[in-house]
């Protein structure tokens, strides 16, 4: 009873969330059984002759639009793996996406994913797809050209240390101008040749920046002062006439996220966005990030190790393992009611303030390295649940390729688990 009222509620939440999106049932994102490897030359060969190593595993699911959606694991899972593959940002020629397709909606429309018969029947030989109303681009196979439209403008980015994505000797004004003159253009409010040369007098970028002002119909400095009050400055134009050393790492990264959204991104990639912040400063910033992301309808793919800041801030949650996607479900579910072993782990080794335990719970071992990936269950070493099985099970937890689906409604894992109870 209680698990359809959380189902019911999310999925009201999703209706509100997605308010003049269109349909909430239609994804902004779909990731199908991506599979990333490493070890390519310039060509796209396997270099020296060996075997690429495959480090994540036919990984698959959706974004909605205005949703929190958590990819949860320990660090080597595949998390950032599968993070940067949305928008090829892999280390190259070393990584290649091997498999799979990653789809999604460029353009005005947000509708992309899997209402749409008509897309699969329509593809180029890119796998891309036209249906007329705007395009679904396969990511995984656009060109690098195609591809930068949509970096930053349509799929934004949040990284962990602020500090490296901005520019240490130019003001927060200017990096926040260049990323709206950017969106202007990669939105078509102005035309490309708006765009300023590269060095000019401190006059001539004020006559561009007035010339824009004007084509947007609006001054860009007062619609990027609304929006750093939005994330909480209460003195914009302090925070516009700084360098980013002259600000802590909490307000640099509220900075970070309000240059993410200024292109009115459809999606926002946000890597371990507060790992490097303490942890007062973390919720603040969780919560600009998730306030702001439910005002303009974005979605949020957000990579943590943290089961709390998922527990808080996500919608939904994906746990990822070894490469694969071991367990996905709303967070209320997946937290109250955990199917797979790992999760099970992760939220028993979250600490507890009233707990008078002195050893903290963990899961013995660690994260094998991808060359170690074994057949059957990936997790099979460190399972308390396998260790305790029958022989006949524990022989198909080695040996299975994958291990069977197991779902309720929209929560689902990858075990043998019911098959012990
Ligand atoms: S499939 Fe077997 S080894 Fe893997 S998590 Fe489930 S019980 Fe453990």
């Amino acid at each position: 009873m209680f698990r359809r009222e959380a189902r019911d509620e999310r999925r009201e939440k999703l209706v509100i969330l997605s308010e003049g999106e269109g349909s909430s049932k239609v994804p902004v994102l779909c990731v199908k059984d991506v599979s990333v490897a490493f070890g390519f030359d310039k060509n796209g060969l396997s270099r020296d002759g060996k075997q690429p190593l495959q480090v994540t595993d036919r990984v698959s699911f959706d974004i909605f639009p205005g949703e929190f959606f958590a990819l949860v694991g320990e660090s080597g899972c595949g998390k950032s793996v599968t993070a940067m593959s949305i928008l090829r940002l892999l280390p190259w020629p070393s990584a290649k996406i091997v498999s799979g397709e990653i789809l999604f909606k460029v353009g005005d429309s947000s509708e992309v994913g899997d209402d749409n018969a008509n897309v699969r029947d329509s593809r180029d030989v890119h796998g891309d797809v036209d249906d007329g109303n705007g395009s679904t681009r396969n990511l995984a196979t656009l060109s690098l050209e195609e591809l930068q439209s949509v970096r930053g403008s349509e799929i934004a980015c949040i990284f962990q240390e602020p500090m490296q994505a901005l520019n240490p000797v130019v003001t927060i004004k200017k990096q926040l101008l260049e990323v709206f003159k950017f969106a202007a253009v990669s939105k078509g409010v102005v035309p490309k040749s708006a765009h300023p040369p590269k060095a000019q007098s401190p006059n001539a970028l004020s006559k561009q920046e007035s010339a824009l002002s004007r084509n947007a119909q609006n001054d860009p400095l007062d619609l990027i002062r609304e929006q750093l009050r939005l994330a909480g400055f209460t003195d914009p134009d302090r925070v516009l006439n700084s360098y980013p050393h002259e600000l802590s790492g909490g307000m640099l990264q509220r900075v970070c996220i309000v240059m993410a959204l200024l292109p009115k991104p459809k999606l926002i990639i946000a890597d371990e966005p507060t790992t490097a912040l303490d942890v007062t400063v973390q919720a603040q910033v969780l919560a600009v990030l998730k306030d702001m992301a439910e005002k303009t309808g974005t979605a949020v793919l957000l990579i943590t190790h943290n089961m709390g800041i998922v527990s808080q801030y996500a919608h939904r949650v994906a746990v990822m393992y070894a490469g694969r996607i071991v367990e996905e479900g709303p967070v209320r579910e997946v937290i109250n009611n955990p199917m797979h072993p790992y999760t099970q782990g992760l939220l028993a080794a979250i600490p507890e303030s009233h707990s008078d335990l002195r050893t903290l719970a963990s899961i013995p071992g660690s994260v094998p390295h991808p060359k170690d990936f074994a057949q059957g269950c990936r997790f099979a070493d460190r399972c308390s649940k396998c260790a305790q099985a029958s022989a006949d099970v524990r022989e198909k937890c080695l040996s299975a390729e994958l291990p069977p689906k197991i779902a309720d409604a929209e929560h689902f894992a990858y075990c043998f688990f019911k098959q012990m109870e």
